[in-house]
């Protein structure tokens, strides 16, 4: 083999293979410092180009005669897309997954030992097995092993919700061939996933690229949640009729009641969960990506790599634990450009299920502290009353305007003054550990507040608290608000079974009037009912 020449130009070879005029973004600066064996860190949104800012590296050093570029992904479909668009190309590239014969990896092995492929496709269980690292080595020695791609880099994150234990492992690669270069890509880019990517695959000294995580085109809307599966039916009725589109659900069970009343509704839907048959869930995947206007009801099992350009609207039914699953669910929208919409319908109910859901997990305690400083800042995108886009970017780290298309931005909602309404709740749960030493739920501190003589108001004597019926001139729902953003603010904190509700070290501000709430007037604004208003 020719000792390695100069690298031949990354545009060229971006129109000669793949067709494409410019380098998108930072793709052109990305490129040259891969080619010329820099590490890089790469944090790109979804559909921002990623693939080529080491697809294009790896066929210029191969071309310079530096051999084999490893791709590490834990996608075997996106995996298979790839090859077959680069053989197609003129690209020699090929896969290693456990979906193929033995006969067919040990000559896809040979083409690899032999240094001409220019990209290999490998699962991370694959990267740590010691047979395919002997082969990695004997590459190495004669130097042809030429760099490490390595894509959904924030799975090596235990904080996201992707993690896989066999990317931990990953940081051999550098241990052992310590003069390849590395790029690692992802579309996860909060601070601490980032710090984590670093530090686990010891990518130190690598460049870092970020990004716009900016997806303009998305519209993001986020309702309270009044009667949901309605509210769904309405908004995909009145703005999506045969769109595509994902429903997102938290449970199997929601997946397969909703999918169900779309149908009777007479949406084109289909489930989508990890308990149904392996069959059922690849052929509604088929259907999804090759149907026009088909709507995939689903959990989060379904998505993560799914490259479909046209789906106009991802609604959630349930909070997505965080941000990032936010972004990366929503993401799946509008990947054409064209006009899209994210869609949510959030409510108390919401919030209680997520806090109780990080409480009742096996898992250490720091690890739960992480979790719910990341299902506050949802909750405040969620309580926002100010541009949603603008918060959701300044969470990755980026300064942007008031956008125009996001709901509040259009409709800049209306505002009331809940400080005295919250301060009305927190007296009252304060009252009811005072009289009773216990706590009691959502339900009925809303019924002592509104007067409301249920049996367990009579059972509790709890007409007789200084704290009975002050909140007569608030709604229900209009409570249930004031609640909502006081647990969600952590000022109060929802526990248990029952969700028994108690104050906390930052109640006290609230109580004091240090704090002001203020709160979007919703579907049922504050209104003054005429005895009132004379009153
Ligand atoms: P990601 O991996 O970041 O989600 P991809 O690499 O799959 O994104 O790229 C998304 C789409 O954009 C693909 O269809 C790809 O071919 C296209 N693309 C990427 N870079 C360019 C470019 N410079 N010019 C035109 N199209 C591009
Ligand atoms: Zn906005």
């Amino acid at each position: 083999m020719s000792p390695p020449s100069h690298h031949p130009v990354p545009t060229d070879i971006l129109q000669e293979v793949f067709g494409y005029s410019a380098f998108r973004g930072q793709q052109a600066e990305i490129v040259d410092h891969v080619t010329e064996g820099g590490d890089a860190l790469v944090l790109m949104p979804t559909g921002g180009g990623k693939s080529l800012c080491y697809q294009i590296p790896a066929i210029a050093r191969q071309r310079a005669g530096h051999g084999v570029t490893v791709v590490v992904s834990p996608l075997i479909a996106l995996m298979h897309d790839q090859v077959g668009a680069l053989e197609e190309a003129g690209v020699h590239a090929a896969f290693l997954n456990s979906t193929q014969t033995a006969e067919e990896a040990q000559h896809i092995e040979r083409e690899m030992l032999s240094g001409r492929l220019t990209l290999l496709y490998a699962a991370p269980e694959r990267v740590n097995n010691a047979r395919f690292q002997a082969q990695l080595g004997s590459l190495y020695e004669r130097g042809l092993l030429s760099l490490f791609a390595i894509d959904e880099a924030h799975c090596v994150s235990q904080w996201g919700h992707d993690f896989r234990n066999d990317y931990l492992q990953l940081s051999v690669l550098h241990q052992r061939f310590p003069k390849v270069p590395r790029i690692a890509l992802t579309a996860t880019a909060d601070d601490i996933t980032r710090a984590d990517i670093i530090q686990r695959l010891q990518l130190e000294e690598a460049r870092v690229f970020i990004a716009s995580f900016d997806r303009p085109n998305i519209r993001y809307l986020i309702v309270e949640k009044d009667k949901p599966r309605e509210q769904l039916l309405r908004f995909i009725q009145e703005e999506h009729d045969k769109d595509a589109g994902v429903v997102y659900c938290q449970s199997r069970k929601k997946v397969e009641e909703t999918a169900e009343a779309l149908r009777a509704a007479g949406i084109n839907a289909l489930p989508y969960h990890a308990g149904l048959d392996a069959d059922v869930r690849r052929r509604h995947q088929d259907r999804f990506l090759r149907e026009d206007g088909l709507v995939m009801v689903a959990t989060i099992a379904f998505g993560m790599g799914i490259d479909k350009p046209d789906v106009r609207f991802v609604a959630h039914l349930d909070l997505p634990k965080n941000i990032e699953g936010y972004y990366q669910e929503t993401g799946r929208a509008g990947r054409d450009g064209a006009p899209a919409q994210a869609w949510m319908t959030y409510g108390l109910a919401d919030v209680v299920n997520q806090r109780r859901m990080i409480d009742e997990s096996p898992s250490e305690e720091e690890f739960k502290q992480g979790q719910r400083g990341k299902l506050d800042a949802l909750l405040a995108l969620a309580e926002a009353i100010d541009c949603r886009r603008q918060r959701l970017l300044a969470y990755f780290g980026e300064d942007s305007k008031p956008c125009g298309n996001c709901d509040n931005c259009l409709n800049p909602p209306a505002t009331w003054d809940a400080t005295e309404a919250a301060r009305m709740a927190l007296s009252c749960i304060y009252r009811f550990h005072q009289s009773n030493g216990f706590g009691f739920g959502a339900g009925h501190l809303i019924d002592v507040l509104r007067g409301k003589e249920t049996d367990k108001v009579r059972q509790y004597g709890h007409q007789q608290l200084s704290t009975w019926s002050i909140g007569a001139k608030l709604s229900e729902q209009e409570w249930r608000a004031v609640l909502r953003q006081l647990i969600a603010l952590g000022y109060v904190f929802s526990e248990g079974e029952y969700h028994t509700l108690s104050l906390t070290e930052t109640s006290r501000a609230v109580l004091k009037g240090e704090v002001q709430l203020l709160l979007r007037q919703q579907v049922a604004p504050p209104r003054r009912t005429k005895s009132s208003r004379t009153g």
